[in-house]
C-alpha cells in the first residue's frame, strides 16, 4: 500500500541521518513513471508533493491532469533537443541537465509568466561512455555557464551511479559527487540541492550527505 510504504521510507530516511548523522531535512522526491495517475493522487493525498517523471509523453497528460494539485514536478530523464520547449513549459525542476545547448534552449523556452527553472546538473561520476551527465573534469565550466542565464536557477547536482549491492562501493561515488559539490559552493556557488540516492542506494547516500533521494520502487512496489 502506497501510505505504508510512504510511511516506511519516511522512517528509513530518518533513522539512517540519525544514525550517520546527517541533517533530516532530506527531501523525497517520488519517481512515478509507469504509474497511473490514481497513485500519484494517492501519495499526494498522503502529503506527498514532489513527483519525478522520465518520459516526456508520459508525464505530460498526468500534469495536465493534475494541474488543480500544487504539485512540483521535477524531469529526471534524458533530455533531448526537439523535447526540450514541452519540458520547459510543464516541469518545475529539471535534474538531468548535463550539455550547455539544452541549457541554453530551456533558458530561451522558459514561459516569462513562471519562476525560473530549477537545476540540477547531472554528474557521470564514473565516465561510464554510454551515460549521461557532465564528467567531473568538465562540470565548474557548465556550472559557470548555466548560472548566467537567467531564466535557470542552478540549484545543485544529481548522479545515477551504476547499480550495485555492496553499500561501501555504493558509497564512492556519492562521496566524490559530495565534494564536488562543495567544491563548487566554497567558490561561492549558492547550491543548496544535491539529488542522490534511489531505492536500493538511499543509505549509502544519505551517508554521504544527500538532500533529496529519488525513491520509485520503495513507494510505488515493483515497477508496471
Ligand atoms: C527510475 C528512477 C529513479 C527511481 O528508482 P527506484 O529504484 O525505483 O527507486 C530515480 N532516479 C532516476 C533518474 C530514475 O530514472
Amino acid at each position: 500500500m502506497i501510505s505504508n510504504a510512504l510511511m516506511s521510507i519516511k522512517q528509513r530516511i530518518t533513522k539512517a541521518a540519525q544514525q550517520f548523522t546527517r541533517p533530516e531535512s532530506i527531501q523525497l522526491l517520488a519517481v512515478s513513471k509507469t504509474r497511473p495517475l490514481s497513485d500519484i493522487v494517492t501519495a499526494f493525498n498522503c502529503g506527498q508533493y514532489r513527483f519525478g517523471e522520465n518520459y516526456i509523453q508520459e508525464a505530460i497528460p498526468k500534469i495536465q491532469a493534475l494541474r488543480d494539485y500544487s504539485i512540483q514536478w521535477h524531469f529526471i530523464g534524458p533530455l533531448q533537443s526537439n523535447k526540450i520547449c514541452l519540458i520547459a513549459e510543464h516541469f518545475d525542476w529539471v535534474q538531468s541537465l548535463d550539455k550547455l545547448k539544452h541549457a541554453q534552449r530551456l533558458n530561451a523556452q522558459r514561459p516569462k509568466k513562471f519562476p525560473p527553472l530549477n537545476i540540477t546538473i547531472q554528474v557521470n561520476i564514473s565516465e561510464e561512455v554510454q551515460k549521461s551527465g557532465v564528467y567531473l573534469t568538465d562540470l565548474a565550466t557548465l556550472v559557470q555557464a548555466v548560472v548566467k542565464l537567467p531564466r535557470l536557477r542552478l540549484r545543485g547536482l544529481m548522479v545515477l551511479p551504476a547499480p550495485c549491492q555492496n553499500f561501501e562501493q555504493q558509497r564512492k561515488p556519492f562521496r566524490a559527487l559530495y565534494i564536488a559539490y562543495q567544491q563548487l559552493q566554497a567558490s561561492g556557488f549558492a547550491l543548496d540541492t544535491l539529488s542522490m540516492g534511489m531505492t536500493n542506494d538511499m543509505v549509502a547516500a544519505i551517508a554521504e550527505g544527500t538532500t533529496l533521494v529519488r525513491i520509485g520502487t520503495g513507494i510505488f512496489g515493483k515497477r508496471l
